[in-house]
């Protein structure tokens, strides 16, 4: 696919679109940003973009050739990708766990070291780098520092916090990418999900600019669509029921985390209550579950954001 696909993002892809252009091609560059804001989709496209049989100048890839239909379904040997998929395809066994591995990429050295199969240079993504543990960071140094000429490396993660500051200095050229504006993912919504404007304008607003998240709302509500039937009204004695939800935890609840899930089941569930045309009462009190989700994140003390979002509900 062309650069111009690329929703949302148009810093980071008019810097990826004169980076290819100039054919410099830096070494080592660092995709930033969080998940689902097309990150991977920038890096896919770089790299189709770079091994490409017939690009277009300004457009980037073409999309439709073989090279580019195999870079997009991972399956050309100069494009690896380094991910839990990788990791689960070199280990086979004992893959679930929650970090990528040294014992991942204990083959990945000699796979990086050979020589393009086909095209000018080859590839390397590595996709959610935060997840290497810190001795597979090393291990990926090593080789970035002795790298051959043809290797170029783009490591995709959240953030430069969550990485080895050696490597970081390294990165030839970092590339930031932004949470979506609401209009972006909203047509994305529209354009991949078939959604209506109506329901996925909901959804890209609580969303807070990822497609990740905007994917899970999606789910959870086709989950719930099939498990509850048609639409519930929402009623005075429900906004009752759910601040008693709410206090009943807060008597419960003490963990960071367990209050975090909690008000994310909740704004789930009142997402699928108010899907078709939320009023703006309800509005207000999905965008006060929103900051009492936030408000968590952001290390504010639990019994804190609850009993303020009691009341904010009232
Ligand atoms: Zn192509």
């Amino acid at each position: 696919m062309g650069f111009s696909e690329i929703i949302g993002q148009d810093r980071a892809v008019s810097i990826l679109r004169r980076l290819w252009s100039a054919g410099k091609q830096p070494q080592f560059m660092l995709f930033l940003g969080m998940p689902g804001v097309g990150r991977k989709l920038a890096a896919v496209s770089y790299a189709q973009a770079l091994l490409c049989e017939n690009p277009d100048k300004s457009k980037g890839a073409c999309g439709v050739c073989k090279t580019c239909n195999l870079v997009e379904k991972g399956g050309h040997p100069d494009c690896m990708v380094i991910d839990f998929s990788y990791q689960q395809k070199m280990r086979k066994k004992d893959s679930s766990g929650l970090h990528l591995t040294i014992d991942t990429l204990r083959e990945t050295v000699s796979l990086l070291r050979r020589k393009p199969f086909s095209g000018p240079c080859s590839i390397c993504l590595v996709d959610g780098a935060e997840d290497l543990t810190i001795p597979a960071q090393v291990s990926l140094l090593k080789i970035l520092e002795e790298a051959p000429g043809h290797l170029c490396w783009i490591w995709i993660a959240v953030s430069e916090d969550r990485l080895l500051p050696t490597i970081v200095s390294r990165a030839n050229f970092k590339v930031y990418f932004q949470p979506l504006d609401e209009d972006s993912l909203a047509s994305v919504l529209i354009k991949r999900f078939g959604l209506g404007e109506e329901q996925a304008r909901p959804a890209a607003r609580m969303s807070r600019g990822s497609l990740e998240r905007a994917q899970i709302i999606m789910e959870k509500k086709s989950v719930k669509a099939s498990a509850a039937g048609p639409a519930v009204s929402w009623t005075p004695a429900q906004a009752l029921t759910l601040s008693q939800r709410i206090a009943r935890f807060r008597n419960l609840a003490s963990a960071r985390k367990d209050v975090g899930e909690f008000l994310e089941e909740l704004e789930l569930e009142l997402l699928w209550l108010w899907r078709d045309k939320p009023s703006p009462q309800q509005l207000g009190r999905l965008e006060a579950l929103l900051k009492a989700r936030q408000d968590i994140e952001a290390n504010v003390t639990p019994a804190l954001v609850l009993e303020h979002l009691l009341l904010k509900l009232g």
